[in-house]
């Protein structure tokens, strides 16, 4: 099936439930059995047997993402980073090495400082574009290949089967940060990811308004995830997930118009004198353009800007405070427009960020883009006005 189908259809089960198109909200803890044999038999993975290990909707998101994708299973956590962090105990012990690229989303890089460092697990930073050089960095005890493509802040395209083959020739698990493009522009088994997390939250979920995390894995990989996601109690929210997999049915539909708003916004913010560069990797002059092209099948709505230079927060704030379509918040893939300043020199270590100009990161939301360009282009004339004052 194609994927539009895919999404669609994977997961449905409407005669489970009266032919509704929806599976409905289980608000669940304990599950009952009739018989002490049914008790003995129960199997989380395949019935319901507690609240924490799942309802018929945790199977029909799980189910469905995991074959957008291309994975062999999926598991729903309570938020992406939730997904991240199980994922990463799942393969690491005292004494492990994990490689983590330098453009990775900062909670991630924090979790690996703060908590993992504690427990005698070393985390080295590698330069995003390394491609199968990274074979140089991998130790004995090296465990994870920690990736994410692109950068969600900078953009960096890494070659992720570049990567995978390094690694998986000395043994090395390979996992993903496929939030930017889901399972829909990006097939992480193909490319030879062996696990792919997601902020569900994001593209999944689509507008804003619920928690979720996705691990999605090969059969090999899944013993030691799914354990990691029992004995560390993630779950995600019942009415979350039921967000999530309505969103996702809707999720191509939506990705079409957000990269077009997207190439739109970005070719225009290309022609104003302040933006020097624009880090989006659909652009044929992005230095990642190439491997975009090769690997994956679409891009979102997401992606960065450099201006001409450090702009202060008077100048900054008349840019952003006066506009009205894009709103300043963390977070990005749901329907409506955002945008935030970033500061990437602060967030690396094995590679410098040496551009000083201000980042502004912009969600394009699915406005038309005439009212985005118009909103966009009286802030612009804020900052000019502001910056020659
Ligand atoms: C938002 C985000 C996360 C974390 O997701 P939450 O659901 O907010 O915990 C992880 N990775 C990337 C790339 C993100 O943008």
């Amino acid at each position: 099936m194609k994927d539009e189908t895919i999404l669609v259809s994977s997961g449905r089960h409407p005669e489970d439930n009266y032919g509704i198109v929806n599976p409905p909200v289980y608000h669940a803890s304990t599950v009952v059995f009739p018989t002490l044999a049914a008790w003995r038999k129960r199997d989380p993975l395949k019935t319901v047997t507690y609240g924490r290990a799942g309802t018929p909707t945790t199977h029909a998101l799980q189910e469905a993402v995991a074959a957008i994708e291309g994975g062999v299973h999926a598991l729903a956590c309570s938020s992406g980073l939730g997904a991240i962090t199980t994922a990463l105990l799942a393969f690491v012990k005292s004494g492990d090495h994990i490689l983590c690229t330098d453009s990775a989303y900062f909670p991630t890089r924090n979790y690996c400082q703060k908590v993992l460092a504690r427990f005698g697990v070393e985390t080295t930073y590698y330069d995003p574009l390394i491609g199968g050089n990274i074979a140089g960095l991998i130790r004995p005890n090296t465990k994870v290949v920690y990736t994410e493509c692109p950068g969600s802040l900078t953009f960096d395209m890494q070659d992720i089967p570049a990567i995978s083959a390094a690694a998986h020739a000395r043994g090395v698990i390979v996992m993903n940060d496929n939030t930017w493009a889901t399972g829909l522009y990006f097939k992480s088994f193909e490319k030879g990811v062996d696990v792919s997390v997601h902020a569900g939250t994001k593209y999944i979920v689509g507008h804003s308004d619920a928690m979720l995390g996705m691990i999605v894995t090969t059969k090999e990989a899944f013993p030691a995830i799914w354990e990691s996601f029992r004995l560390s109690g993630q779950c995600a929210g019942p009415d979350d997930m039921y967000l999530g997999l309505r969103g996702f049915r809707t999720m191509s539909a939506r990705l079409v118009q957000h990269q077009q708003r997207a190439l739109t916004l970005a070719n225009w913010l290309k022609q104003q004198p302040e933006v020097t560069r624009v880090l989006y990797p659909a652009l044929p002059d992005h230095p990642g353009h190439a491997i975009w092209k090769r690997d994956f099948r679409g891009a979102s709505g997401l992606f960065s800007v450099v201006l001409d230079r450090a702009y202060d927060d008077t100048a900054l704030g008349a840019l952003l405070d006066g506009l009205e379509l894009f709103g300043m918040g963390a977070s990005w893939g749901g329907y409506e427009s955002l945008v935030l300043p970033a500061e990437p020199s602060n967030l690396r270590t094995a590679t410098k960020w040496d551009d000083p100009g201000t980042v502004l990161r912009f969600h394009v939301g699915l406005e038309h883009s005439d009212d985005q360009i118009a909103d966009l282009d009286a802030g612009f004339s804020r900052l000019r006005k502001a910056a020659r004052a």
